[in-house]
């Protein structure tokens, strides 16, 4: 457990392994789970230390993954998948040895909780990117118990999860050779309180009390980098409307209720916590690769030996193409998104009155319009990595 709580990201590790439940897992007020130590019931033991993500730095560190792009060769699962349907084919190769599967999936409120999946029905409802910090709860300890059974596992998180597992079940001397961990390159979790009013208020101003039957951060109706939202109600589809008058990837994408600790994340480098990490393959249109890319594509780093056995296992279900890091680069995989300045506005404002900040930030910033109408362009140009550094460096790496 980090002290700073500006560095804690939430994973509930310290919580986990606490052994005399000295630990209170409460909510911050920005809307973010943390820990709270109970002084009188705390025996001083340094596990919550020796468990916390925070602790690692692989900053800027480099490594030699093996580096693909791929896509899924059902062309069903492609479309409901954010980028090429790579967590699918994994999670498959996970549930056809009798595995199971830790994800994220929305609940009937549309609040996001992190599932066990056992088939693929149940698996398939943690398909989509939800850019919004899922709280872990108790689930480090049923992946632990899964193992115990002599069960595979695949666990799949950000980076900052994956790690915490880890280290949870290595003080726990946990056999993981059945375990799978899957991570992918994060640009941070938004607060759930943040979340929470902004269904609240397209519920009311937007949909106007329609039902939400179905709600999508990463459609695949339009160009799927765009990252518009779907949104389909009893009426029928709202997806247009929504996107047009309040977008949470908007919001999101701003970073104003990205959670405190992920500016300095200690993750962004080509040293990775999982067997595989899974992504958007951003850059492909220069990659120059042969793949398929319009309905979405998936970047794959293979870390590890029991990656590259995984990633064999998936092979019948993929169309893949070797690619390299230089390609694929993006600024998570190098360093911390920067902390912005206007940060503590929004939060001003969504204090004095949620739904007014809600309305006005769900429109995006000026920066990003900006910058989501440059990139095509810089990309074309060959420009993209030269000028998102140059930015990054103008604006301090937040760490
Ligand atoms: C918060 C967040 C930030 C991301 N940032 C980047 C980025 O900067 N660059 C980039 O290239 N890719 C990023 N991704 C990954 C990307 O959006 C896709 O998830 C990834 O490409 C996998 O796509 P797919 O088609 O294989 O998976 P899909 O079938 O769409 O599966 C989605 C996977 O994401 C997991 N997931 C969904 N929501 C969450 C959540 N809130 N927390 C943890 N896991 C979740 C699910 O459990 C599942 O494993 C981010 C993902 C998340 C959740």
């Amino acid at each position: 457990m980090v002290f700073d709580k500006d560095k804690c990201c939430g994973c509930s590790a310290c919580f986990s392994v606490c052994p005399v439940q000295a630990i209170k897992w409460t909510k911050n007020k920005e809307g973010f789970s943390e820990p709270e130590i109970i002084e009188d019931k705390c025996i001083d033991c340094g596990l919550c230390r020796k468990v916390c993500p925070y602790e690692e730095d692989h900053v800027g560190k480099d490594a030699d993954p093996e580096v693909y792009a791929a896509v899924h060769k059902d062309k069903k699962v492609l479309l409901k998948s954010s980028s090429g349907g790579a967590f699918t084919a994994l999670s498959d190769a996970v549930l056809r040895q009798g595995g199971v599967v830790y994800g994220v999936e929305f609940d009937r409120e549309y609040g996001l909780v992190y599932g066990r999946a056992s088939d693929k029905k149940r698996r398939s409802r943690f398909r989509g990117s939800k850019y919004v910090q899922c709280d872990p709860g108790i689930v480090y300890r049923q992946v632990e118990k899964d193992l115990k059974d002599g069960k595979a596992v695949m666990f799949t998180g950000t980076p900052c999860y994956v790690s915490g597992l880890k280290k949870f079940l290595s003080v726990r001397k946990a056999d993981t050779e059945k375990l799978f961990l899957c991570d992918n390159i994060c640009h941070g979790a938004a607060s759930p309180m943040v979340w929470k009013e902004y269904l609240r208020y397209i519920r009311s101003n937007v949909l106007k009390g329609k039902t939400v039957k179905m709600l999508s951060m990463r459609s695949k109706k339009t160009k799927w980098q765009k990252q518009y939202m779907d949104c389909i109600t009893e009426y029928g589809d709202e997806s247009h409307l929504l996107n047009k008058k309040a977008s949470w990837n908007k919001l999101y994408l701003t970073t104003y209720a990205t959670r405190k600790s992920c500016f300095s994340c200690p993750f962004t480098g080509y040293e990775r916590v999982g067997d595989i990490t899974v992504a958007d393959y951003w850059n492909i249109e220069n990659a120059k690769l042969y793949i398929d890319y319009k309905s979405g594509v998936s970047l794959l780093l293979i870390n590890t030996a029991k990656g590259k056995e995984w990633f064999a296992q998936c092979e019948k279900d993929l169309i893949y193409e070797k690619s390299d890091k230089k390609s694929c680069w993006q600024i998570h995989l190098e360093r911390q998104q920067p902390i912005s300045s206007k940060r503590s506005v929004f939060w001003e404002d969504f204090r004095k009155d949620s739904q007014k900040a809600i309305a006005r930030y769900s429109k995006g910033s000026l920066f990003n319009v900006i910058s989501r109408g440059i990139t095509p362009i810089l990309r074309k140009l060959g420009l993209y990595t030269f000028a998102v550094n140059l930015f990054g460096r103008v604006k301090g790496s937040g760490k």
